[in-house]
């Protein structure tokens, strides 16, 4: 499997993706929103984009979707709840079904909370790489603002991504790790790994973005880390109701509301 990600410099900082089978060059174009510099990208290396994923309803992955269709052709797949809002779905998905590009596996989940028809893709790979798109940030959750519940993207996080294989590849629908990294310094000012990072990301070209995996996001985003005793103390300032032992979706929705106003 070949990953392209591409930055497409917006004012929302969206990231696309190209998945490519290397052995047929059939290629998945995820949330084509700079629909010209995906198709640049796959004539420049000599790739077929054959079908177009939306991970969610939002506008800004989904703007693309008409003209690429229109320049390839492309089937068009997203949550099979997503009908009525993503104009010309031609493949709704569920849970468990498998994407084919090319010799390529992916495996779709069906991942409430951002909004409630969302879907992430995960390659069955040897190292596996999950696409969420504003499902997990690199350090950070999707919002609930627009059709979502934080009560259900809990779920996604609790039963579906923390179980994830650790070395899974993350890659998010967004460049957001700058502002997210604070945001995990100001509820956990000791955190470590975050301090390192937080420099190194500053000065990050998009472009060349770091690729984080699971493991890295236990370490780094604080929705990951709901046990941790920092994080709870400090939340207790804020919201003292909570008690001494709060349970982890309890710290999840806190950190949530806490987030919104970051
Ligand atoms: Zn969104
Ligand atoms: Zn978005």
């Amino acid at each position: 499997m070949i990953v392209k990600q591409i930055w497409t410099g917006n004012a929302y900082r969206n990231f696309n993706y190209l998945i490519v089978c290397p052995d047929t060059g059939e290629a998945l174009a995820i949330d084509p929103l700079d629909h010209r510099q995906c198709l640049a990208v796959a004539k420049a290396n000599g790739w077929q984009i054959t079908q177009i994923l939306n991970t969610h309803e939002h506008g800004d992955h989904t703007g693309g979707n008409q003209p690429m269709i229109a320049a390839t052709g492309a089937k068009l797949l997203a949550h099979r709840n997503a009908k009525e809002t993503i104009k010309g779905i031609d493949i709704g998905l569920d849970a468990g079904d498998v994407v084919k590009v090319g010799k390529v596996e992916l495996l779709s989940l069906d991942t409430p909370g951002h909004t409630m028809s969302h879907v992430c893709l995960l390659s069955q790979t040897d190292q596996g790489a999950l696409f969420c798109g504003d499902t997990l940030f690199n350090a950070g959750a999707g919002n609930c603002h627009n059709g979502g519940h934080p009560s259900e993207l809990y779920d996604t996080f609790a039963s579906q991504l923390a179980g994830l294989d650790d070395n899974t590849l993350i890659y998010p629908g967004h460049d957001n790790i700058a502002n997210n990294l604070p945001f995990t310094l100001d509820r956990e000012p000791p955190n470590e790994y975050a301090q390192v990072l937080v420099s190194k990301v500053d000065r990050q070209d998009p472009a060349q973005a770091m690729v984080s995996t699971l493991a890295m996001e236990k370490q780094m985003n604080t929705f990951f880390r709901l046990q941790n005793p920092t994080i709870i103390a400090n939340l207790r300032k804020e919201f003292p109701d909570i008690g001494e032992n709060p349970d982890a979706k309890t710290v999840f929705l806190k950190l949530r509301e806490l987030r919104n106003k970051w």
